[in-house]
């Protein structure tokens, strides 16, 4: 197929799920496809994405489509620059095809803090797809675009792609630029990819990565090369950290992982037993660190710098703030600056936001232990239970950072990770975590190729 004809098929898939009511999308136009196709047609045919149309979450930047994060705040906000990650994809081919929906500034695990609306499962729409990267995810699971971006704080890929039943991967934190990521929690923050395979993803992830002088968080080595797919496992030792997998894990993700640890060695891997202690605190630390660097982060959209400029009842500049930041930021973002703030503040630093960077590093430490004590890669469940109904847990915020419980030391760690589909329990798809050394990105997806040949997707698992 031209790109063009891409263009023209991606938009009729996007309009059919917009008719469908999956509300994955926030923005995206025919004439944007057709001037992206038109682009793509000068570049050389042999480019490493050519004509390959990608979404892209709505906290990352572009120049022509608005750019919102999904809240009141930023409600028709068009970057004046690009992101990094968007002009080297683009540079190899690749077509941006719409911008995504998600939970307002990527704070949550279902896509129901959207400003906008609730994004639907694609496969039960009393479901919801995961989050925060929830319309990427469902934009690939239900078949519009083969790949997509999201991002990462804390698991916002890998629990939407276990929830949506495709391949989401996390690389290592300064594999991949954030210039222009909207920032959230920004030590913790990685652009990071979707795609309905392994090696899509992998494609997509080699394009974008490498060092970026605009952001100096990037590493200075070599970039990462789309990885040769392994056949087998045959000389690798993978730990199953005996934390990550509870007593009471929901009996289809149980069986998922049997599956998954069966292929594994059968594939000829040799299975190990590793013990992770300190994950147990990781949820904890994860909610003390991401919202003490939000609030700090949050504080740009004020109505002076960003954000409609509402003029608060008495007047000054207070209220302005008041006024601006109390109309346009939703209740969970509100909920994360009051915290961020609050452990902090003078007194509170030590007893919390201090105490959190110490267990941080314990967490890290353990996973440093397990790659150094001679285990190659680490598998574990993504989340703890299949995608859960729509209202489930909007009322209990600890219930919802607990969807997270499986993926959050990973970002605190820095490593690379990804989410592999392993088959499904009573119809909703069930995703294994693969994690890797700092910086084997290559090799973990390496891995999980072989993996994914051997699972197949659509298994019933109980
Ligand atoms: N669900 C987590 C949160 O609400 C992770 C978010 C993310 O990774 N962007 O903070």
């Amino acid at each position: 197929m031209s790109a063009a004809a891409v263009a023209r098929d991606t938009g009729a898939r996007l309009a059919a799920a917009d008719a469908a009511g999956l509300n994955a999308t926030l923005y995206w136009s025919q004439e944007l496809l057709d001037a992206e196709a038109r682009r793509v047609e000068a570049l050389p045919a042999d480019s490493s994405l050519h004509g390959m149309p990608i979404a892209l979450k709505d906290n990352i930047v572009t120049t022509d489509a608005p750019t919102t994060c999904a809240s009141r705040i930023l409600a028709g906000y068009v970057s004046p620059y690009e992101a990094t990650a968007v002009t080297r994809l683009r540079g190899a081919g690749a077509m941006v095809a719409a911008k995504a929906n998600m939970d307002e500034f990527a704070m949550g695990s279902s896509t129901e803090h959207s400003a906008f609306g609730r994004v639907v499962h694609p496969l039960d729409p009393s479901r919801v797809p995961g989050g925060s990267s929830g319309g990427s995810a469902a934009l690939v699971a239900a078949g519009v675009v083969p790949a997509a971006l999201g991002s990462e704080t804390g698991g916002s890929v890998r629990q939407p792609a276990s929830f949506c039943g495709v391949v989401g991967v996390k690389p290592s934190y300064g594999r991949v630029s954030r210039f222009g990521l909207v920032a959230f929690g920004s030590s913790l923050d990685c652009i990071s990819v979707f795609g309905r395979t392994v090696d899509d993803a992998a494609r997509v992830l080699a394009a974008m990565s490498g060092h970026d002088p605009l952001d100096r968080t990037t590493l200075d080595r070599p970039s990462m090369r789309r990885p040769e797919p392994r056949r087998d496992l045959r000389g690798l030792r993978i730990g199953l950290p005996r934390e990550y997998f509870p007593a009471d894990l929901h009996p289809g993700v149980a069986a998922g992982m049997e599956r998954a640890r069966r292929a594994t060695r059968e594939l000829g891997a040799e299975l190990v037993d590793v013990s992770l202690p300190h994950s147990a605190f990781a949820v904890p630390t994860y909610y003390i660190v991401a919202p003490a660097e939000a609030a700090a982060n949050l504080a740009r959209y004020d109505g002076v710098r960003y954000g409609p400029r509402r003029i608060g009842a008495a007047g000054g500049i207070q209220a302005l703030y008041q006024a601006t930041r109390g109309e346009g930021f939703g209740p969970e973002v509100q909920r994360r600056i009051l915290i961020g703030t609050y452990v902090l503040s003078a007194g509170y630093y030590d007893a919390y936001y201090r105490k959190a960077q110490r267990v941080r590093k314990l967490i890290a430490d353990d996973f440093r232990r397990a790659f150094t004590g001679g285990v190659d890669l680490l598998l574990t469940p993504t989340t703890p239970t299949p995608a859960f109904r729509a209202g489930e847990k909007t009322g209990d915020p600890v219930a919802m950072y607990l969807a997270d419980v499986f993926v959050c030391a990973i970002s605190l760690a820095g490593l690379p990770a990804l989410s592999l589909p392993v088959g499904r329990s009573e119809g909703l798809p069930v995703g294994a975590q693969l994690i890797g050394p700092f910086f084997e990105d290559e090799a973990m997806l390496a891995a999980a190729a072989a993996l994914e040949r051997a699972l197949g997707a659509d298994a019933e698992v109980r």
